[in-house]
């Protein structure tokens, strides 16, 4: 997703998906239009879901995280782990790192980035794919 916001459709989550391989199925279609249409941002599978009931878009949780992953799969998603048990999804697939505002359970991006020096050397036989970087937030305490 670029991050200048155009115009995103339903035409334009076709174009996506087929883009990416992915078959065009209804459901498919109608999550990709809510994830893509609003810019950079980072879901979670609840809130997702939500989005998909407040439009009348008929889907159960277990369907938004299975394409939700499918969408991380095929490169359109990708996903920033936080915790054990909460995943969120971010439409930019770029390199970025992120706060996590602990107190509202929300994923924001970095401004302006953060420089990664000094990585480890790996075991033999292997190669870094990709640096995660969480920076955890809460408010002062006092
Ligand atoms: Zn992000």
């Amino acid at each position: 997703m670029k991050s200048e916001l155009k115009q995103f459709d339903k035409r334009s989550a076709r174009d996506l998906l087929v883009g990416a391989g992915l078959r065009p199925t209804r459901q498919r279609l109608s999550l990709a239009e809510l994830l893509f249409a609003k810019g950079d941002r980072h879901v979670s599978a609840e809130l997702l879901h939500e989005e998909a009931e407040r439009v009348n878009v008929s889907v159960s949780l277990a369907t938004v995280y299975n394409t939700l992953h499918q969408f991380t799969q095929a490169g359109l998603l990708r996903e920033v782990a936080v915790e054990g048990t909460k995943t969120y999804f971010d439409t930019n697939v770029s390199d970025h790192y992120h706060f996590y505002l602990e107190n509202e359970g929300k994923v924001v991006d970095i401004p302006g980035g953060l420089r990664v020096s000094e990585l480890p050397d790996v075991p033999e036989g292997m190669e870094i794919t990709r640096v995660d970087v969480v920076v955890r937030l809460r408010p002062k305490q006092n």
